[in-house]
């Protein structure tokens, strides 16, 4: 979110008492921004593919609130959920079975049964997955939609553990292990249910080349096999996600725009209208629309450096914390009634409230000189930030307020209330506290 938009939101904020000494932190959500990403994503491929069928579906994972969700699927979205939580959330947010894809390396039986019976598409992620299917498809009535993930093993990006592509990892069928290409083609040939073909070669940190190098190894295998069927048996090609962001400024680079036309130029067959094509962006639909606010409860300075002690840390940013150089926030200094604060920078620390000494947001970061009071505000967390809470120290989840501008001002809504200190007890064994006693 550019300035402009954000200071005035962090001032109303304030002061319609959203952030207060007893919810010291709260994250705020851009309603239109999250509007604007989705007509972007929308109009980007529509516009070197006017005649091929979308279905853009949001990765619910990058940020699982049903507002959220129900905001996307009026933008004309659709979901990939990868876990029956996730799958809740997009039915209840009423996104329909037909724009819903399910994703997930260990589905149960009851979830592919279920998947099936909604007619909701599904990617199987092995062929011990497509062998359990074949059993359920035999007993369906409808006609599934099922797809098989694989692996171009392309190599990694910047950052391990987000890179799916490698020759190693967990997920989809290794194209490139011995046999294992023709074994795809085979498991296509012996299934004419088996429609879709899909990749994810993974997401922040890997280049937008080795993207679309994964969609054409994909769109390759999908040719191939159609040759081999005589038909085009596979009629619809899931491409994924993986769109990186950049946090170090307000330019949005890389854009769909430019991501689209990459794929035009490096696979064109892909849009000649042939396939129906599904994309399952995440991070860059709703991250530049998040910011964690955090009140600065005390300064100090340690070993000669200042250090801010904030409201904000491991339970909102917990990759951030526990993987500083891979994944690295912004934040912004505002005065305790919501205004900018200007000053000369100076070098401090910006620390989280739990108690273990890596709890740090920021380190030897050149800011204005935050004070007790001031608002620390976390740049660029509308995705996997305050939405995929982490239960250290049972710090609660915090509030989540969408905005949109008006008129009259700065209008927030509620996303998502505060977690209680009674909900944080129930769900900690609370109900029986003499469970262990009998
Ligand atoms: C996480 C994930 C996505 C979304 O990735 P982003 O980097 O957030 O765009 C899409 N598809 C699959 C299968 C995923 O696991």
């Amino acid at each position: 979110m550019a300035s402009s938009r954000r200071d005035p939101a962090v001032h109303a904020a304030v002061e319609q008492g959203l952030l207060t000494p007893d919810e010291p932190v709260v994250a705020l959500l851009d309603a239109d921004g999250i509007r604007a990403s989705a007509t972007a994503l929308r109009a980007a491929f529509a516009a070197v593919a006017p005649d091929v069928r979308f279905l853009h579906a949001f990765a619910v994972k990058a940020c699982p609130l049903v507002p959220v969700l129900r905001l996307l699927d009026n933008a004309g979205l659709g979901a990939e959920v990868a876990s029956p939580g996730e799958l809740a959330l997009a039915r209840a947010a009423g996104v329909p079975a037909s724009r819903t894809v399910l994703d997930s390396p260990a589905k149960t039986e009851g979830e592919l049964r279920e998947a099936l019976a909604l007619g909701i598409a599904l990617n199987a992620d092995n062929h011990q997955e497509l062998a359990r299917l074949d059993a359920l498809v035999a007993r369906t009535a409808r006609f599934p939609h099922v797809g098989l993930r694989v692996n171009p093993q392309l190599g990694a990006g910047a950052i391990s553990a987000l890179s799916t592509a490698v020759p190693t990892s967990k997920f989809g069928v290794a194209l490139r292990d011995p046999g294992a290409r023709d074994e795809v083609v085979r498991a296509y040939l012996d299934r004419r249910w088996l429609t879709r073909l899909h990749v994810h070669s993974g997401s922040q940190g890997v280049p937008l080349a080795l993207m679309a190098e994964g969609v054409a190894e994909l769109y390759g295998l999908a040719e191939e096999i159609n040759a081999k069927a005589g038909r085009l048996q596979i009629d619809t090609l899931d491409i994924g996600g993986g769109l990186p962001v950049n946090f170090a400024s307000d330019e949005e680079t890389p854009t769909y725009a430019e991501y689209a036309r990459l794929l035009a130029d490096r696979v064109p067959g892909l849009f000649d209208g042939r396939y129906t094509l599904v994309t399952e962006f995440g991070r860059s639909l709703l991250a530049r629309h998040g910011t964690v606010l955090a009140r600065v409860e005390y300064t100090k300075t340690a070993g000669g450096r200042p250090v801010a002690v904030t409201h904000a840390g491991v339970q909102l940013a917990t990759r951030t914390v526990y993987a500083p150089e891979a994944y690295p926030v912004r934040i912004a200094a505002y005065d305790a009634t919501g205004r900018p604060r200007t000053g000369p920078d100076v070098v401090q620390d910006v620390a989280g409230p739990a108690c273990f000494a890596g709890d740090l947001l920021a380190t030897a970061r050149r800011l204005p000189r935050l004070e007790p009071g001031d608002v620390a505000a976390v740049l660029d967390t509308g995705a996997y930030y305050f939405s995929s809470h982490y239960g250290y120290n049972s710090l609660p989840r915090p509030g989540v307020h969408g905005f949109t501008r008006t008129a009259e001002g700065v209008r927030f809504a509620l996303v998502r209330r505060a977690q209680s200190l009674a909900e944080i007890v129930a769900e900690s064994g609370g109900d029986d506290p003499d469970a262990l006693l009998a």
